[in-house]
């Protein structure tokens, strides 16, 4: 008997079975618009081989207007269709099915031709959208019925109508977007009539031997948004317009509260899916933060949904059906929510990747090929640089010893995985754990590493990645005066009032460190729902709840510092910046910049203002932690350097500015696949 019952078993459509519980949900790659169609086809073959039921592909745009950003991919010519064919019989060929997904972006499309329900501009876009006249509306559905039907003749399983997130048909669902009086505005029945148009006219030109899903928002969290009862209704009409499957949709793109980031809980949005169970005929999905198979398990077996989405885990593992089912679900890799390099890199206008698995949307140009010839290779730094290149070495049949002074492996994820939100990193380690003894890599940890050490080797890797900068301000020997490493591996006392020196990641991850105390929020469903706000639709609109977000207090007064005269935490990243910052203002976190370091003492940090360092300015503090970002450690590097003795320099120990996790792990890995 499987570990998983629920998630493996299959799911009869009628005219076709899917075999498992498992939809990889929609990811917009990039790979499309690469018009590379080798390379697309091998992202979807990959997963497909990988065992998953059903896959959906990234937004197509059923026309211009409606595309996420000019020049978005859809099947517009007979080209387009025979490009799509290449995908859909690659996976056919691997045993998989495909849908794929109609995008249509209304008023969040990037550009002047979008168009929307009313001339009313979303706070995230700078264009304001064209309003519909009746034409217009008959041609937006005439479009996506169009692209339904090219779906079908590409090849495709089926295709998911995307209904959520705040798109185009959304837009027509809600007040605070749709102020028509037409029969397309005003009563709820007049707002719905679009998507269920559109479901009923695709289903007239598909056939019934084609699957539909609809991506519908149950929990729209903007102010306005649906009700319950209103998303139960829609749900209904939904399926009498021949839907075959209700996908569910969380948030729109506006909403102010995260809905996948690392740090909303795992499953936290079950619950909204799971009020629509027994209400609708068809099998629903839900979706938003499921990771992995003991996750998805559970939220099947509580009766959640019928089918589980999972999107960034199959970026991170195309394996991950294949390896829970065959007992094997230590080996997934994990998806850890971060978005570094796949919602970062796609509004960043680069292509998707996995922070965990570099070969995600790169399968056909980083391969891993078995090593002509066994080498003996050290690797020094068990960090995730170091790791990488071990685990990926070892892999391809080299002989691999990896050091580590310290007792655990890891590096700096250690330090990660203890800040509340970021509690994903502690399955991370675990991973690399596993993946070291699969390998057959020699551990040896407890061991600092000397040049001497490394004689006998055939290759030699440095991976010892950093250390602390040192800001070198006046009185920071004091006892007050500590380093985010005691913090947070040390256990440093840290008294109530606290100067964080350095607004970087880290500066920002030791604050939320410091702000709380008890359980993290990331790990109690209700608790994370006060500190955010999110209420229960069928008590309140939109699923806001009416108090607004109720953190529990903060358990020191931080503030946070920097030197650049600029708003702390603008650099973090892309689509998780905005939630670092939020999180900290709601814990009453000061963020200060444009300072200058004047002195510590007793009662605090002095710093100043500007070049002619202007307003002397004490902040109280009981302590000072310093976390003014980090050099190489390259001691090791420049000994073997120093004795002719060339070694591959990786990670932090290559370069500190800038580094993280996903660029440590790739240059690892893309080292070992070249030895
Ligand atoms: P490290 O992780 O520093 O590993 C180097 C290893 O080398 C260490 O284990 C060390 O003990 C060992 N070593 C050094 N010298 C020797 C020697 N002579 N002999 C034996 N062993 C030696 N990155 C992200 O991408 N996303 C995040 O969200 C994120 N959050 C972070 C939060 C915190 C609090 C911290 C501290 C870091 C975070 N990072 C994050 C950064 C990320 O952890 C680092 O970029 C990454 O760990 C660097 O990898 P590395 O392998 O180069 O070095
Ligand atoms: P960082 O992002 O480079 O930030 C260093 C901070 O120290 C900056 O605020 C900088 O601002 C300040 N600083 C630099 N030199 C200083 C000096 N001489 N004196 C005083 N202050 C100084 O580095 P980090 O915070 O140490 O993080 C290290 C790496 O880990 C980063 O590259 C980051 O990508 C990664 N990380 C990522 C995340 C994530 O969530 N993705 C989280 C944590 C860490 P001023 O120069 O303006 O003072
Ligand atoms: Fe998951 Fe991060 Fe990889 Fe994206 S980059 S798939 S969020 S681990």
């Amino acid at each position: 008997m499987s570990e998983y019952p629920h998630l493996l078993s299959p799911l009869d459509l009628g005219h076709v079975t899917l075999k498992n519980r498992v939809l990889m949900g929609s990811m917009h790659t990039g790979l499309e618009e690469t018009r590379d169609w080798n390379r697309v086809a091998e992202f979807y073959a990959a997963r497909a081989r990988g065992g998953v039921g059903l896959m959906v592909t990234g937004g197509m745009a059923p026309n211009r207007e409606g595309g996420v950003f000019p020049g978005a991919a859809g099947l517009f010519t007979p080209e387009d269709i025979a490009n799509h064919r290449i995908v859909t019989n690659r996976v056919h060929e691997a045993g998989g099915l495909i849908a794929m997904q109609i995008l249509h972006a209304g008023r969040y499309a990037y550009g002047k031709e979008c168009v929307s329900a009313s001339a009313i501009k979303s706070p995230i876009s700078p264009f304001t959208p064209k309003e519909l006249d009746e034409e217009g509306i008959e041609k937006q559905i005439s479009d996506i019925v169009t692209a339904a039907a090219r779906a079908r003749e590409a090849g495709y399983d089926g295709v998911e109508i995307m209904g959520s997130e705040g798109y185009f048909l959304n837009q027509f669902l809600v007040t605070h977007t749709n102020k028509r009086t037409d029969r397309w505005g005003g009563s709820y029945e007049n707002r719905m009539r679009l998507p269920i148009e559109v479901v009923r006219r695709a289903r007239a030109a598909v056939g019934s031997d084609f699957i539909i899903i609809y991506r519908l928002s149950m929990i729209d969290l903007v102010p306005g948004g649906s009700t319950h009862a209103e998303v139960v209704q829609l749900a209904q009409e939904i399926e009498r317009a021949g839907a075959s499957i209700l996908n569910t949709g969380i948030g729109w793109h506006e909403a102010r509260i995260p809905t996948i980031a690392t740090s909303v809980p795992r499953a936290g949005f079950a619950w909204v899916t799971k009020k629509l169970m027994g209400k609708v005929g068809i099998p629903v999905i839900t979706s938003n933060r499921i990771n992995t198979p003991e996750v998805g398990e559970a939220v099947l077996a509580d009766g959640a949904a019928d089918m589980v989405s999972m999107a960034r885990p199959f970026l991170a593992d195309a394996e991950f059906v294949n390896k829970a089912a065959a007992g094997r679900s230590a080996t997934i890799a994990p998806c850890i929510a971060c978005n570094q390099a796949c919602l970062d890199h796609t509004f960043s206008g680069k292509l998707t990747s996995c922070l965990v698995n570099p070969r995600a949307c790169h399968e056909t140009e980083l391969v891993i090929a078995p090593a002509t010839a066994s080498k003996r290779i050290a690797v020094v730094g068990a960090g995730p640089a170091g790791l990488s290149a071990a685990i990926t070495a070892a892999g391809r049949g080299h002989q691999v010893t990896l050091f580590d002074r310290a007792t655990e492996l890891g590096g700096q994820l250690n330090m990660a995985k203890v800040i509340p939100g970021k509690e994903e990193f502690r399955g991370l380690v675990d991973w690399f754990a596993v993946m070291v003894e699969e390998a057959g890599v020699d551990l040896r940890l407890g061991q600092e590493v000397t040049a001497d050490d490394l004689d006998g080797f055939d290759t030699v890797i440095i991976a010892t990645g950093v250390i602390p900068r040192d800001p070198a301000i006046p009185g920071q020997d004091g006892p007050n005066v500590v380093s985010y490493i005691d913090v947070l591996r040390g256990g440093a006392e840290v008294g109530r009032r606290v100067a964080v020196v350095g607004a970087g990641g880290i500066g920002f991850d030791v604050s939320e460190f410091l702000v709380h105390e008890g359980i993290s929020p990331t790990e109690d469903i209700a608790l994370w729902r006060a500190e955010w706000g999110v209420g229960d639709p069928a008590e309140v609109r939109g699923g806001l709840a009416e108090q607004g977000p109720q953190p529990e207090p903060p358990a020191r007064k931080v503030t946070l510092l920097q030197r650049k005269a600029e708003a702390p935490g603008k650099r973090l990243g892309k689509t998780t910046g905005w939630i670092h910052r939020a999180a900290l203002k709601m814990k009453g976190v000061e963020m200060i910049g444009g300072v200058n370091y004047e002195r510590i003492d007793a009662e605090g940090l002095h710093v100043s203002f500007g070049a002619a360092r202007e307003r002397p300015t004490l902040i109280e503090a009981d302590t000072i932690v310093l976390c003014a970002g980090q050099l190489s450690e390259r001691s090791l590097a420049d000994a073997l350097e120093a004795r002719g003795i060339t070694a591959h320099v990786i990670g932090g120990a290559d370069l500190a500015a800038e580094l993280d996790a996903k660029r440590a792990i790739d240059q690892g890995t893309r080292l070992a696949a070249t030895l």
